[in-house]
């Protein structure tokens, strides 16, 4: 095959394998769907739209919307079907990409498709488990872009504001962009937006498939400087918010009150959870900002298998580097969380 770019060849499939089981906490995803009398106002605007007709070219009308929610410039917003695709267009924009490792593996991805020089730091062991090697990242990064999850995808860990500070001043020394992606962050109350005001170098992204528990209807966004964002909506095609996706994203934002009953329902399962596994012998919680728990097992492998025979399904993560032995588990509701401990005190006692 000549068809492709040579660095194409041979590039590892995105680390997702599907395997079903009655309790699934394996992708971080709410365990609520949305609130029905919201999905019934979906539909009835969907079924009011002109289907033959595009969609606005950059989703105009929920932009405003948004601007005004969450207190950020109209042009400086980028919505599109998912923040990964934003990642994938910031990577290719990129002029290098910046990573921590273990990191949410998009972006690592994102550098290798697009033929983009890409450049991981380890993470430090911390108080809690992982730091950012600050100094290291100060001195790594050049210029292009720094991918930074915060809370951190998949240690749960929530970096210091001075570290964010710093990285954020040296990316407008340098000309770089720092992306802090906030996937979680209405699972840790934190808001760094404050980082962006007045700094082009620092731009955001958010999702609506943690705890909006949208997961299934793709939407994320970008929010950055307007320079910044006309770059990214030029790498993504036209049109790229469907029209569907916008008539769900209207109605969400007209009634957003009840993603923080999601988010509290998971931080108060999450505290639970992981102050009983701290009584488990053997295996060790880390602390969680996030809808799921790192935990670190003495084989992740039996650890695995032994939660799936009982129909409870977690996501290994003991290839990533430093994680040997750890699995992560998404925070679902009560029972399941329930079924979780249970099986996770049995293989303590086999
Ligand atoms: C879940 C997650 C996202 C969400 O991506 P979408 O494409 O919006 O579903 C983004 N970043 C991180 C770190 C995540 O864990």
């Amino acid at each position: 095959m000549r068809a492709f770019k040579a660095h194409l060849r041979g590039i590892p499939p995105y680390p997702y394998k599907k395997v079903e089981a009655p309790v699934k906490l394996d992708q971080n995803e709410s365990p609520f769907d949305l609130p029905q009398a919201l999905k019934a106002e979906a539909l009835r605007r969907l079924a009011l739209l002109p289907w033959n007709r595009y969609p606005e070219i950059h989703a105009e009308a929920l932009r405003q919307r948004l601007a005004a929610q969450v207190g950020w410039p109209e042009e400086g917003i980028v919505l599109a079907p998912g923040s990964n695709l934003l990642i994938l267009a910031l990577a290719a924009a990129a002029e290098e990409v910046l990573d921590v490792s273990p990191s949410f593996p998009h972006y690592a991805h994102a550098a290798r498709v697009t033929g983009t020089p890409y450049r991981a730091l380890p993470l430090e062991a911390g108080e809690e488990g992982f730091a950012l090697p600050l100094e290291a990242l100060l001195s790594a990064f050049q210029g292009g872009v720094l991918f930074l999850p915060n809370p951190h995808a998949p240690t749960g860990a929530l970096f210091p504001e001075e570290a964010l500070w710093a990285l954020a001043e040296r990316a407008k020394e340098v000309g770089g962009l720092l992306v802090v992606d906030e996937a979680y962050r209405e699972f840790s109350g934190t808001d760094l937006s404050l980082l962006g005001r007045g700094n082009p170098h620092v731009a955001f992204l958010r999702t609506f498939s943690k705890a909006f528990s949208l997961g299934g209807i793709r939407a994320g966004y970008l929010l950055a400087a307007s320079e910044v964002a006309q770059v990214v909506r030029e790498v993504l095609p036209p049109f790229v918010l469907p029209a569907h996706t916008g008539a769900i994203l209207e109605v969400v934002l007209e009634n957003p009150g009840y993603a923080e009953a999601v988010a509290a329902h998971v931080r108060a399962e999450r505290e639970r959870v992981y102050a009983e596994l701290k009584g488990h012998p053997t295996w060790r919680p880390y602390r969680s900002y996030t809808n799921f728990l790192l935990v670190r097992t003495p084989d992740a492998s039996e650890a695995y298998g032994h939660l799936l025979s009982q129909g409870i399904l977690v996501r290994r993560q003991d290839r990533y580097p430093g994680l040997s032995g750890c699995i992560r588990v998404t925070i679902g509701l009560k029972e399941e969380m329930d079924a979780f401990l249970k099986a996770a005190f049995e293989v303590a006692y086999a």
